[in-house]
């Protein structure tokens, strides 16, 4: 047997129990014993049943002093209950279904229990609790999450057979010389103690090689990728003079912007398309930058194309990159699929025929009868709305074109190296000049009606607001119940003279992005929403937002809702409403009315909520990772990007190192579809 035989073969698992390995995607040894504990319960300081605290978890040692008879509650639900005792006290103990371990425990004989304790404060309980003999040696026990039929003893045994087997022997892919350069242990040792440290410190060590492992495998994926999307281009651009552009804009560029084209034009020069991401802060003025890129697609003889998740994006760009590059004798169009049929098909006869320089548009762009006649640049806004077929449709309308990606999304650099890894990264960390910070306060419930005035004031000096709705926890139907009457409330109220719309997460987007084009064309002032205000709409005029329960929502997300204000001439405000002023509120809320730096921002977020709550579902793409938290590991993460420096120098394939280029590929083949493109 070695790692790569199936987990049925191995000795007490057999078919029945193979498939509910299976279910939980454990189809090899290798699988089996990279299946790690979800955490360690620890046998060794058992308390006395009475001072064991109701609602929590609690190891207990006691002796059986009675097995009740097995009772049927109904078909299918057989309850085995069982008195056990310390010196003082008596525990009821209930298993369900579960005649294995009933028939197992014998009466007089004294067992450790580990499980919640639940009951009343004459009788405690503990249901299903993990059971081991009192005399048994080995008192830190790993903990799996499991599936139904598959209990933690069988997994327990299951994973000491399969350590048996192949442990001692499992090839280790990390080079030596990697190993001792950072202090790993061997990989056979890391495993072992993974599932059943020999001690606190063993643990530790095995879970930082492993953590390791898991970082340096990203790290290399996502380098190998990146060399892998070198193609070559067709779309070498030999005139990358941007001075003519610069003297017709309207403004003079920041400095950061100014560095973000340099980056761009250095790109495009190659005969290897661009890949490179545009992060920076709402109103850093990426599409400024794009417009650049533009510009020299079509100073080549080229078009350029730029895709937005919706109609109201499409078309602000369209307005925005016309206004840039009009003056300078560019044919600008915008695509969507709400234009009438003529129309829409003389656009796309134009593109083909390539009478048209740029486009902007949604998902229109990449319908199969829209073609180009000589596509050499696609930049998407962002990118996380689009599928990776979407993107991929994207870029094959032209010939490996060069590819740029805008994202108002700041995060942290070292995150930002993994999660877009096979993209170069140019960052707008500057605001054009003369843009006013928004003014941000936090208060409680009882200014409501005070901020709630200076709402109004702001309208009725001609300006408009948002205010985000209270979070409503159960479902969305009540979600927009709530935001509903809210805003009933706010009409019979102060607001009565002012036309208020209302936007919630129950809405078609074609309802969505009407209430959106009513409140751009200031026919509605005020405007109701839950969380779903678009992404980059800009407003310039609206100059206040309310957030209600502030508390609820992470800094990032506060930071994204408040870009939505200080986008024009005018000075601009957030009020942060909170209910629940507790320390650690006004601690997060002191935050955000001490800073506007999205980047500041997300890596106080990053540090509050921790790594899982901070990216939210895998929307960015990256592999789960088992192991290591890119929040806490932060350490580890930057060894493991200098080591992975130093093997990719060594072997920019990896082919020297063909188990450690096998796991990488492994790792993205079943993960990472989703950064590939
Ligand atoms: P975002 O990064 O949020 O997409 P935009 O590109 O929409 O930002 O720019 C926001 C506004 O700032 C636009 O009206 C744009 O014309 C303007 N702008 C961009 N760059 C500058 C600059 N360097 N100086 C002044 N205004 C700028
Ligand atoms: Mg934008």
């Amino acid at each position: 047997m070695d790692i790569n035989s199936s987990v049925s073969c191995l000795g007490g698992v057999g078919k029945k129990r193979g498939e509910l390995y299976n279910k939980l995607k454990i189809f090899t040894l290798e699988d089996l014993i990279y299946y790690f504990p979800r955490r360690y319960d620890d046998y060794s300081c058992p308390v006395p049943i009475g001072e064991a605290q109701i609602n929590e978890h609690a190891v207990i040692s006691a002796v059986i002093t009675q097995k009740l008879p097995a009772a049927r509650i109904r078909q299918g639900l057989v309850l085995y209950k069982i008195v056990a005792a310390d010196q003082r006290d008596n525990i009821t103990i209930t298993y369900y279904n579960n005649r294995y371990i009933y028939d197992r425990l014998i009466v007089g004989q004294e067992y450790l229990f580990e499980g919640r304790v639940t009951g009343g404060f004459t009788r405690k309980e503990m249901n299903s609790p993990s059971v081991l003999p009192a005399d048994t040696k080995e008192l830190f026990r790993p903990v799996y999450h499991l599936t139904e039929g598959l209990t933690a003893n069988m997994v327990t045994q299951n994973m000491e057979t399969a350590l048996k087997v192949v442990g001692d022997d499992f090839p280790d892919h990390l080079p030596d010389d990697i190993r001792r350069e950072y202090s790993l242990p061997a990989l056979n040792y890391a495993l072992h103690n993974i599932h059943f440290p020999e001690s606190d410190h063993g643990m530790e060590i095995a879970r930082r090689r492993l953590a390791f492992d898991e970082l340096l495998t990203l790290q290399l994926g996502m380098k190998l990728l990146k060399s892998r999307n070198r193609k070559s281009t067709g779309y070498i651009m030999k005139d990358t003079d941007l001075s003519e552009f610069f003297s017709a804009l309207p403004f003079e560029l920041t400095g950061a912007q100014k560095r973000a084209c340099e980056d761009i034009a250095a790109d495009m020069r190659r005969d290897y398309p661009m890949n490179r991401l545009i992060q920076g802060d709402v109103g850093s003025g990426k599409t400024a930058v794009a417009a650049a890129a533009c510009y020299m697609a079509v100073k080549n003889h080229t078009q350029a194309a730029l895709m937005a998740p919706t109609e109201i994006l499409a078309k602000q760009h369209y307005d925005t990159l016309s206004g840039f590059l009009e003056p300078l004798g560019i044919r600008v169009a915008c695509l969507t699929g709400s234009l009438p049929p003529k129309q829409k098909n003389e656009l796309k006869e134009r593109l083909k025929n390539g009478d048209i320089d740029v486009v902007t548009g949604t998902h229109a762009l990449i319908s199969r009868s829209t073609e180009f006649q000589s596509l050499s640049l696609v930049i998407t806004d962002e990118q996380h709305r689009f599928g990776v077929n979407q993107r991929k449709a994207f870029a094959e309308k032209g010939e490996s074109p060069h590819k740029l990606v805008m994202s108002a999304t700041p995060i942290p650099r070292t995150l930002a190296l993994i999660i877009y890894g096979d993209l170069d990264i140019s960052v707008l960390n500057e605001l054009p000049k003369g843009r006013q910070p928004v003014e941000t306060y936090a208060v409680t419930g009882k200014l409501r009606e005070r901020a709630l005035g200076y709402v109004k004031k702001q309208l009725d000096d001609g300006r408009q607001g948002y205010i985000v709705c209270p979070l409503v926890e159960d479902s969305e139907v009540s979600e927009v119940m709530a935001a509903t009457s809210y805003k009933n409330e706010l009409e019979r109220g102060i607001f009565a003279d002012y036309n208020i719309g209302l936007l919630h997460g129950q809405m078609n987007s074609a309802e969505k992005e009407r209430v959106m084009q009513l409140f751009k064309d200031n026919e509605i002032q005020l405007l109701v929403c839950t969380t779903v205000v678009e992404v980059g709409v800009d407003v310039p005029n609206a100059t206040i937002m309310l957030v209600e329960n502030s508390d609820r929502f992470g800094l990032s997300q506060l930071h994204q809702l408040r870009g939505r204000v200080g986008r024009g001439k005018y000075k601009s405000s957030c009020i942060l409403v909170t209910d629940n002023p507790t320390e650690e509120t006004r601690e997060r809320l002191k935050i955000m009315a001490s800073t506007n730096d999205g980047f500041k921002i997300s890596e106080e977020d990053l540090k509050m909520r921790g790594a899982g709550d901070f990216f939210g579902e895998r929307q960015h793409g990256l592999p789960p990772l088992k192991i290591a938290d890119i929040a806490s590991d932060r350490e580890l993460l930057s060894q493991a990007q200098k080591a992975a420096d130093t093997l990719i120098a060594r072997s920019p394939d990896l082919s020297a190192y063909p188990m450690l280029k096998e796991k990488t590929e492994k790792m993205f083949a079943e993960n990472a579809e989703d950064t590939m493109n």
